[in-house]
């Protein structure tokens, strides 16, 4: 026991509020299920155009929860898929999930 400061290695972690990976169904504002870049992904998808398992979105983040005044091995990275609501244009979160991700160090490339 004792106070390890920041290198608290060994001590489990807490526990998450969230559970990933996190998937909203419906819009929030008009209760809507159809989002438009899904929506145009599944008329391909019936004229065969696109693979049964592709999903279609409008746009995807990646952000990587980094304090940079710190060294970590691996970092947590939230993958947030963003679509327009087909009922009543919100722009809005479809699914979220978190990864483990290396942090890229500024190296020196190609030489
Ligand atoms: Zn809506």
């Amino acid at each position: 026991m004792g106070d390890n400061g920041d290198f608290a290695i060994n001590e489990p972690e807490p526990k998450s509020l969230l559970e990933f990976p996190l998937d909203f169904p419906t819009c929030g504002v008009c209760g809507s299920t159809r989002t438009v870049a899904a929506t145009v992904g599944e008329e391909e998808r019936q004229k065969g155009k696109m693979g049964k398992d592709t999903m279609v979105f409008m746009h995807q983040f990646n952000s990587i929860i980094l304090d940079p005044t710190r060294v970590a091995l691996s970092v947590p990275v939230l993958s947030s898929i963003l679509d327009i609501c087909a009922g009543c244009g919100t722009v809005r979160c479809v699914h979220a999930e978190l990864s483990m991700g290396i942090p890229q160090l500024q190296k020196g490339r190609g030489r």
